[in-house]
């Protein structure tokens, strides 16, 4: 099964003059940018176009900078080491339980920050014979319990071949959840059709991770796409990435994920910035991520809250960077640190001699 022939319908490329046309104030002008977009693809949906209009936190997500053409010490090409754990093309296999399919390298958008940023484009879907052999592989590795799909986003492909795709991951006794990460039911709401919805049910079990970083980008028809996700039985979660100038406040988070948590989206990751080369103006430190965890501990209920994250550069996996409410002082003394900054001692107690 080849993935290519339909993959950029109605997906047209835009350029800074069209930007312009729309009204968007630029951070640089035409001339400067260009450079930019040679190095960097840009696209924004017509959905993410129109808000970016009215909302300056959508439109530094996808609005090209020439701060994007600096490298700061320590960025990479590929930050989280996809191509350390790609036993094949196409495929990350990165933890004994679960595996990435990078189905299309193609997304409705392009993020300024992205982590993939260099491997995202118009290069296509997956050829068929790259599939071929990374569903091999999945078949013949029985320690695979969950295929994630991302890319690109995967939900840029037509129902007809995600549901080919889906249909070859059932046939797979061990694989038991497909997970899929996209940016879709945001940035191009009126993708989320009844056939693409009809094309993830299989015996699998279907979760959806939406990647969006302001409640700006939640928009009316966002809301709806996404409420017919949850009518449709589809496990939702939400992971956003922490940017400068665009969520970097208590208040942004906590209306992000306020408003998620209500359209039934549980908020699971906060990202810290990862080290992708020219996204360092988006990069906080990790001392104000904790410090901005911290205001929304008790601010916010349990469910809302996502685990603020790190990939170790390097492709060595994820990790909680939250801040901490314990520390340890001797032996069983411990001590806490509550929701609004006061500390409690706190003792393990001994061991029963009967246990
Ligand atoms: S939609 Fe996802 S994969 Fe595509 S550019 Fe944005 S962050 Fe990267």
């Amino acid at each position: 099964m080849d993935l290519a022939p339909d993959h950029h319908a109605g997906r047209a490329t835009i350029s800074i003059t069209d930007l312009i046309r729309d009204g968007l104030a630029l951070p640089q002008d035409a001339a400067a940018l260009a450079p930019v977009v040679d190095s960097f693809r840009m696209r924004l949906s017509p959905d993410m176009r129109h808000a970016a209009t009215t909302s300056a936190a959508v439109a530094r997500q996808f609005v090209p900078s020439t701060e994007e053409l600096t490298t700061r010490p320590g960025e990479m090409t590929d930050p989280i080491g996809d191509d350390i754990h790609a036993p094949l093309p196409g495929l990350t296999h990165r933890y004994p339980d679960r595996a990435i399919l990078h189905i299309t390298k193609t997304c409705e958008v392009y993020c300024r920050f992205c982590f993939r940023r260099e491997t995202v484009g118009d290069t296509g879907h997956l050829p068929g014979d790259q599939l071929d052999a990374a569903l091999d592989h999945i078949a013949r590795t029985p320690a695979l319990w969950e295929v994630i799909l991302t890319g690109g986003d995967p939900l840029v492909l037509s129902p007809r071949r995600l549901g080919a795709v889906m249909s070859r991951l059932a046939a797979i006794p061990h694989v038991e959840v497909v997970r899929f990460h996209s940016r879709i039911p945001v940035v191009a709401p009126n993708r989320i059709t009844d056939a693409l919805l009809a094309a993830l049910q299989t015996r699998l079990t279907p979760w959806i991770v939406i990647h969006t970083n302001h409640a700006d980008e939640l928009t009316a028809p966002a809301r709806e796409a996404i409420g017919r996700i949850a009518r449709a039985g589809i496990g939702l979660l939400s992971q956003s990435v922490l940017l400068r100038g665009v969520n970097d406040t208590p208040e942004a988070l906590e209306t992000l994920f306020r408003t998620l948590y209500r359209l039934r989206v549980k908020p699971y990751y906060l990202h810290h910035c990862d080290m992708a080369r020219g996204a360092g103006h988006f990069r906080t430190s990790i001392a104000d991520g904790q410090s901005l965890m911290a205001a929304l501990r008790g601010r916010l209920s349990g469910p809302c809250l996502p685990t603020y994250v790190l990939d170790i550069p390097g492709g060595h996996g994820k990790v909680p960077i939250g801040p901490a409410y314990l520390a340890r002082h001797a032996g069983r003394e411990w001590e806490m640190t509550d929701w609004k900054g006061r500390t409690h001692p706190y003792r393990d107690p001994e061991p029963d001699p009967q246990d």
